[in-house]
C-alpha cells in the first residue's frame, strides 16, 4: 500500500478513515498531535521547549514540527505503510517533507484530501452527542453512529447531551481558517500530480473502497 498524506477539514471523517486503514491494512497512523504529546511526555529538551510554547498558548513553529517529523521518519517501520495526519500544515513543511521522504527513501506516496462543505461539516458537528455517564459519543446525523433509541445512550439508557466544545460560531471560524491555510498545500500537491480528491459525504463503505483503491500499489 502507498503511504498516505492525509488532509481534511474538521469533521470530514479523517479519524474514521484512519482507523479503518490501521485495522484493515496494517497502516501506522502518525499524528502530529500524538507526536507532540509523546515528545513532551518523554521529558527531552525538545519536549520541554514544546511544552513551554503550548502552555503559553503559542503555536509550535515550523522548525520544531519539521524536527519532530524528521525524527519520526528515521524510526519508521519500513514494512508498514503510514498515514501522515496533521503534517504538512505549511508550504515550508511540505517542501521539507519532500526532502525527508527522499532522504529516507520513502517512495510511493499519495495525498488524499477529504472534501466536505462547511454546511455538511457543521451538520455533523451539531449532530454530535455524548453520554454524560459512560462518555460514549454518537452522531445523530449518521445512521451507523446514532443510538438505537432516539437520544438515549445504548449502554446506560440515559439522555444524551450535546458536546460542550461544539459551538457553531467557533466551528465556522476553525473550518474556514483551515481551508484558507490548506489551499496553498493542496495546490502544491496538485502540481506534483499526487493529490487525490475524495468526496467525504459518500457512504462510508464507498469512501473506504475508493481510498483503498487509490492506495493500492499499481
Ligand atoms: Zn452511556
Amino acid at each position: 500500500m502507498k503511504n498516505i498524506i492525509f488532509i481534511a477539514p474538521p469533521a470530514a471523517g479523517k479519524g474514521t478513515v484512519s482507523d479503518y486503514l490501521v485495522s484493515n491494512y496494517n497502516y501506522e497512523h502518525i499524528s502530529t498531535g500524538d507526536l507532540l504529546r509523546e515528545e513532551i511526555k518523554s521529558g527531552s529538551d525538545l519536549g520541554k521547549e514544546i511544552d513551554e510554547i503550548i502552555s503559553n498558548g503559542g503555536l509550535v513553529s515550523d522548525e520544531f514540527m519539521i524536527k519532530l517529523m524528521e525524527e519520526k521518519l528515521t524510526k519508521l517501520d519500513k514494512d508498514k505503510p503510514f498515514i501522515l495526519d496533521g503534517f504538512p500544515r505549511t508550504i515550508l513543511q511540505a517542501e521539507k517533507l519532500d526532502e525527508m521522504l527522499i532522504t529516507n527513501k520513502v517512495i510511493n506516496n499519495l495525498v488524499i484530501y477529504l472534501d466536505i462543505s462547511l454546511d455538511e461539516a457543521l451538520k455533523r458537528v451539531m449532530g454530535r452527542v455524548i453520554c454524560p455517564k459512560c462518555k460514549r459519543s454518537y452522531n445523530l446525523t449518521n445512521d451507523k453512529l446514532k443510538p438505537i433509541k432516539d437520544n438515549i445512550c445504548d449502554n446506560c439508557g440515559i439522555e444524551l447531551e450535546k458536546r460542550k466544545d461544539d459551538n457553531e460560531e467557533t466551528f465556522k471560524i476553525r473550518f474556514e481558517s483551515y481551508l484558507k491555510n490548506t489551499k496553498p498545500i493542496l495546490d502544491y500537491y496538485k502540481d506534483k500530480n499526487i493529490l487525490k480528491w475524495v468526496d467525504a459525504t459518500l457512504e462510508m463503505d464507498n469512501m473506504f473502497h475508493i481510498i483503498v483503491g487509490e492506495a493500492k500499489n499499481d
